[in-house]
């Protein structure tokens, strides 16, 4: 079954210009941004400016070159928040939601990044 993608989508807007954003990054193929309601004293939201819908469709369709600009994107986030371990960060949780089992409530892929606190422990 194709991967499916609904352009009204509330990311698609930003990337569209229709919604404005506090943008933390934006590369060639990558957009961050602070989240509308932070759930951490760090909370930002990495997408990638093509049309996915979750982690699968992303790893299965983007190119090469969306795939390295992505994963390079985040870990720039993550250190310029101060939060990788190898430049004296105390940590952080990468964490990505898809579908309905997964809590997805907006259906273009994104990680969310948090950190800037103890977050505790989670697995679910
Ligand atoms: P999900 O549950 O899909 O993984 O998370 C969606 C996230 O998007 C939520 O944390 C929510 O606060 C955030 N969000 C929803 N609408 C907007 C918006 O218009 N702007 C920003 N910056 N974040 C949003």
């Amino acid at each position: 079954m194709p991967f499916d993608y609904d352009n009204q989508n509330i990311f698609a807007k930003i990337l569209r210009g229709e919604i404005p954003n506090d943008t933390v990054l934006e590369t060639e193929h990558t957009l961050a941004f602070n989240d509308i309601t932070p759930q951490a004293a760090v909370h930002v939201l990495v997408i990638p400016k093509g049309a996915y819908a979750s982690y699968d469709h992303f790893c299965a369709e983007a190119s090469e070159a969306e795939l390295a600009d992505f994963a390079r994107a985040t870990a720039r986030i993550i250190a310029d928040a101060g939060l990788s371990l190898t430049d004296g960060g105390q940590g952080y949780r990468v964490i990505s939601n898809a579908g309905s089992h997964g809590g997805q409530e907006v259906p273009h892929y994104h990680l969310h990044i948090t950190g800037g606190q103890p977050l505790g422990r989670m697995l679910n």
